[in-house]
């Protein structure tokens, strides 16, 4: 039997640099288990006949015009068009096609390019894991080699390296989780030396070095992979440069779709792409209030008629409300709507601190949620690292300051939660005040395919259960919001959503936001929860997050089968 380890992101960084970075190495099969979707496509790993291609120096352009030309219409491309896209790269790469994804050979197209044997040309049949147009890239992880951590993670495995060949392991997401299973036998790498610009030279060969002495399991995700590409094309239709998006199926409680900008290799210097920013803690601002209308509602210190007022300003803690001279008369639900912080501070005033926190960890914010439990001898297995807990009062702050509470109810303070919680508080409207904990992998399969471990469907042990008739009003507040609130832009969309709309100002300067959307759809058979957030967005006004909400919405409910 194999122990399951998880790891901490932590660990990773103490140790050093990718080798890849350093000396040249072209992975091209990582000889590692298959990770793949709810139905079984892969979503990393799928063995299949590739070019790589690595950059060619114009006299090698010269040297081998003619079998270049072979090679262009073997792979069905015009010579031209086969030259610009090898001439633009700076590193090896796979031959993509038009649309930018990755080309397939068939095996007998792979054959007649190896016979050609043109130095940087490689007809090879290899996984997919170097590609970088994967979906869910910081969700699978990344694979590196790091032998440090490799002896540390597996000293049972002793000196290992005979060869000095290099020790590759899972460091980040999924790859790191599961890292016991998915490493396997043998992989192949070609290395190269490099000039003084990181160019690759001539004298390439191919390595192949065995890994375990084991055949790797496979791990089958949640997620949907057609939706997964679709959610990652919405964002960056929308010029998304950091954020995240999760779509969680109501039901279950399972993840369909994790999506982190920026993407690797797109970030600046200060952020690591590799974050998954799904499971980062942020200021939510007023998707919050979401946990004050629960918490007013349950506790019966509002009436869900009851009405306040609003004239812009709270008169005390200077709190001030976002629309100038005041909302007037509003009952909850128009406030919700509105996003009306005067009333919501008055609001989390009367229901008090302890009421706050005790209802946001009723509602999975301050803990981590993911799917956490006994695997094997593994006691506390997690499916993902790096999930942050989130805050409702920090330590530092007292529960029974007012004008904390007052600005806690509004979502600002030391608030923060993930997008993860935010996806998974919209789904537990719908569940009877039961908290799931969401899974991102659904089972482990033995290398025959035959299931190995099934990751029953956990809930959060709480001791007092939410009444479903809060429940059921602060749901159709969402839809309030949409028909009559700050969520208006959704009124026009294909179909019908509740959602809530939050800004969070941020930075040392507080000039950039934090825009999020949380919702559920449709209004009439609700199987769909999702939370956006984007990041660093300059115009407190920015629209985005309701578009890309939208359109992700809906393309959850057109999508066939559903
Ligand atoms: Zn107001």
């Amino acid at each position: 039997m194999i122990a399951v380890h998880s790891f901490s992101q932590g660990e990773v960084d103490l140790v050093s640099a990718a080798e890849e970075q350093q000396s040249g190495v072209f992975v091209v099969d990582s000889g590692r288990g298959e990770i793949l979707d709810r139905d079984g496509t892969s979503l990393t790993g799928a063995k299949d006949w590739r070019l790589i291609v690595f950059p060619l120096s114009d006299k090698q352009w010269v040297a081998h015009r003619k079998k270049l030309e072979q090679v262009a219409r073997l792979v069905g491309y015009e010579f031209e068009a086969f030259r610009d896209q090898v001439q633009a790269m700076t590193r090896p790469q796979t031959l993509s096609d038009r649309k930018g994804k990755e080309k397939t050979l068939t095996e007998e197209q792979a054959r007649s390019i190896q016979r050609l044997a043109i130095p940087g040309i490689y007809a090879l049949e290899s996984d997919d894991r170097h590609n970088e147009g994967r979906p869910a890239r910081q969700l699978l992880g990344r694979v590196e080699h790091q032998p440090f951590l490799a002896r540390s993670r597996y000293p049972e495995e002793g000196a290992g390296e005979p060869s000095g060949a290099p020790l590759r392991i899972g460091v980040t997401g999924l790859e790191a989780a599961f890292d016991p299973l998915l490493r396997g036998g043998e992989h192949n790498l070609l290395t190269y030396a490099t000039d003084g610009r990181g160019r690759p030279l001539n004298g390439l060969h191919m390595k192949a070095e065995a890994g375990v002495d084991r055949i790797p399991y496979r791990i089958q995700t949640t997620l949907d992979r057609k939706l997964q590409q679709q959610v990652e094309k919405v964002l960056d239709e929308a010029g998304v440069v950091e954020g995240a998006v999760v779509v969680q199926e109501i039901t279950t409680g399972d993840i369909l779709a994790m999506a982190s900008r920026p993407r690797p290799g797109e970030a600046g210097k200060k952020e690591n792409p590799w974050d998954n920013r799904a499971l980062l803690e942020m200021t939510p601002g007023s998707i919050f209030k979401t946990v004050t209308a629960l918490a007013a509602l349950d506790t019966g210190k509002v009436k869900p008629g009851e009405t306040f007022h609003c004239n812009g300003h709270l008169g005390r803690y200077g709190m001030k409300d976002a629309k100038p001279g005041g909302h007037g008369k509003q009952t909850l639900a128009e406030a919700y709507a509105n996003s009306c912080n005067v009333v919501f501070a008055q609001v989390a005033e009367r229901v008090g601190g302890e009421n706050l926190q005790g209802y946001a960890r009723r509602l999975g914010l301050g803990q981590r949620i993911l799917w956490s439990g006994k695997v094997f001898k593994e006691e506390q297995f997690r499916q993902l690292p790096g999930e942050q807990t989130g805050v409702i009062f920090s330590a530092a702050t007292a529960k029974n300051d007012r004008g904390a509470v007052a600005q806690t109810g509004i979502g600002q303070r030391d608030v923060k939660m993930t997008p993860l919680q935010a996806a998974n508080m919209v789904t537990t409207l719908f569940q009877e005040g039961k908290t799931l904990n969401p899974r991102v992998v659904r089972e482990i399969r033995r290398p025959d395919g035959e299931p190995y471990f099934r990751f029953p469907p956990h809930a959060l042990k709480t001791e007092e259960k939410i009444g479903d008739a809060a429940l059921q009003t602060v749901r159709q507040m969402m839809r309030q919001a949409v028909t009559q609130g700050t969520a208006q832009s959704l009124k026009g969309a294909s179909v019908r959503l509740g959602a809530k709309t939050g800004t969070a100002q941020r930075g040392p300067d507080q000039d950039t936001y934090n825009k999020w959307m949380i919702g559920y759809g449709s209004y009439e058979q609700p199987r769909y929860s999702v939370a956006i957030v984007i990041r660093s967005v300059r115009k407190a006004d920015d629209m985005r997050a309701h578009q890309v909400f939208r359109q992700v919405m809906e393309g959850l409910v057109k999508k066939p089968n559903s």
